[in-house]
């Protein structure tokens, strides 16, 4: 059986090695996960909850390996590992399982219709069966995590795929919920890349939900499409910052750091434009440059590092790539812009003065250590070219103006937008997530995120079982007749045609009832 060997990008030494699943197996696996999916849904919503609180408790436990084993597959650093997967994961737990029961009782409807006002009606959720869950490598345990927790908690069975470049931690992931209680086939996992991720698609999954970038996620609609399967796309971004001049330019400018070069840039919310205003221009670029030249890069299990390594090879040579591409075209590095010359895929935090004369890379997702400044005249200016972008996946905008602010945030073309800060919104669990335009399809975490696992039925129930509906056979002239009377009744602007109508009206309905008394009698 082939090897999946897992590199530390830091050191470029071998973390671990896993065994990749051949394609072929992953049918039988699928069929597992719904042999046992009847009875995992009818073990009831509070035994799921303790199941998760207590994978929950596994992950406190072992938040320390964990946060390490993260930082050593995909360099990010420690304190991130641990403050922003970690910690982010363990809240997306408990929040979840003290909540499902709310977000998955019965939904009333109530209904405005007076021929309907004494139905019971209602939405009625039900768990669609298995998930098939496809992730990305740049936050190996948070994304899966508020994908994971709401499909087992509704009932599902989930067949898990992580990236390939962080099989290890997806193996993690799966041993916790074992361990916590979840039968071996309502939780199974795929090792391997695109091969796998095909195959997982291809093998009777009720719906897939994928992370990852916006060239896969469409190859992934179009597979979807064929077998006419259910689909939630996460994609990637291209994201805007929009600073004012009335901004308060110190905490601004490290925000703005924190937001373009924490993960190493590698968030499809990180910060990739900023669109800053002329008047503070050139306070906020040298704050910029100043506080980009203070960033420590290296090993993420240095507890003083800021930033680590890029992924891997290839993320590191699109990196100087870039950097070629922007010089060419006249755009000016500020600083950074190289290679970090020592072992692993170390890239120097960049600032490139994009001037807007020079055509916007907006279509292309820079997803590395690079941020462009482009200094505009004002707000309108600033949306445009925000808005000019085929991504609309996050966006910030930075203003000591509450009013101004709210205002841009209703005009930006994005899933989310923080105001005075970024990124942090995807670990807040009640705010759902989602991308427009190419960035996304569907939603993840919230309620809206758990509306997605499930089927919602509609059901309506007339109390009244011996009654003859109006609406059936025989259709006669004086069921149009009445029909007639009564629109004009409910809804003409007219009060003398409505009182006109109100005769007409009741002696239909008495004739109705009439019916249905007969009906009564004969039974
Ligand atoms: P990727 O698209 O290369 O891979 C993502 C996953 O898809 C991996 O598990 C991979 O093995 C699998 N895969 C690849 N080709 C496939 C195919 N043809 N069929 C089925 N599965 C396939 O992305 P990546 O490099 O792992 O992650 C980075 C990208 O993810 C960036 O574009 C980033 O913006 C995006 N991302 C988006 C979000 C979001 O919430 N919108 C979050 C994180 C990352």
């Amino acid at each position: 059986m082939e090897k999946i060997n897992s590199i530390n990008p830091a050191t470029l030494e071998t973390v671990g090695q896993t065994e990749q699943t051949p394609p072929e197996k992953v049918k039988e696996i699928v069929l597992n996960a719904h042999k046992a999916f009847p009875q995992w849904r009818g073990s009831g919503l509070s035994k799921r909850s303790r199941i998760i609180k207590e994978a929950q408790q596994l992950l406190l436990a072992h938040k320390e390996n964990i946060s390490r084993l993260i930082t050593l597959e995909m360099g990010r650093p420690i304190n991130e590992s641990l403050v922003l997967e970690v910690s982010g994961a363990i809240d997306i737990m408990g929040y979840y399982a003290k909540r499902a029961n709310k977000f998955l009782d019965d939904r009333r409807i109530p209904l405005h219709h007076m021929l309907f006002k004494r139905r019971k009606s209602y939405m009625y959720f039900e768990p669609l069966g298995v998930l098939g869950i496809i992730s990305p490598w740049n936050w190996p345990l948070l994304i899966p995590m508020g994908i994971i927790v709401p499909a087992l908690l509704s009932g599902n069975a989930v067949v898990f795929k992580p990236s390939e470049f962080t099989p290890l931690i997806g193996h993690k992931i799966r041993d916790l919920f074992i361990e916590a209680g979840v039968p071996e086939h309502i939780f199974q996992i795929v090792q391997g890349g695109a091969t796998q991720g095909k195959a997982l698609i291809n093998a009777g999954v009720e719906k897939i939900f994928f992370t990852g970038s916006t060239g896969v996620g469409h190859n992934i609609f179009q597979q979807c499409a064929c077998l006419l399967m259910k689909n939630v796309l996460e994609m990637g971004g291209s994201d805007p910052a929009i600073v004012c001049e009335d901004a308060d330019l110190d905490i601004t400018s490290s925000g703005l750091i924190w937001g373009g070069f924490c993960n190493c840039g590698q968030n499809c919310n990180s910060i990739e434009h900023i669109y800053l205003n002329e008047k503070i221009q050139d306070r906020l670029i040298a704050l910029l440059i100043e506080k980009t030249k203070q960033i420590r890069s290296g090993n993420g299990l240095d507890n003083d590092t800021d930033m680590g390594p890029l992924g891997n090879q290839a993320q590191l040579e699109k990196m100087e790539d870039f950097v070629k591409q922007a010089q060419e075209k006249g755009a000016k590095v500020l600083c950074g812009g190289n290679r970090i010359d020592k072992k692993g895929y170390f890239f120097e935090p960049t600032l490139i003065l994009w001037d807007k004369s020079i055509p916007q890379p907006i279509n292309k997702e820079i997803f590395g250590p690079i941020v462009l400044l482009t200094p505009v005249k004002d707000d309108d200016e600033a949306i445009a070219l925000a808005n000019h972008s085929t991504f609309g996946l996050a966006s910030s905008i930075w203003t000591g103006s509450k009013k101004r602010g709210e205002k841009l945030a209703r005009r930006i073309e994005a899933g989310t937008v923080m105001i005075n800060d970024v990124i942090v919104s995807f670990g807040i669990a009640e705010a759902g997530w989602t991308g427009i335009k190419n960035s996304g399809i569907g939603w993840v975490h919230g309620e809206k995120g758990l509306d997605e696992m499930v089927n919602i039925k509609y059901i309506n129930r007339d109390p009244q079982s011996h009654t003859q509906k109006l609406w059936w056979f025989p259709y006669t002239t004086k069921m149009i007749e009445s029909m007639k009377k009564g629109l004009d009744l409910l809804f003409s602007k007219s009060i003398s045609k409505r009182i006109a109508a109100i005769p007409g009206v009741l002696k239909s309905f008495a004739g109705y009832l009439f019916i249905n008394r007969k009906k009564k009698d004969k039974m």
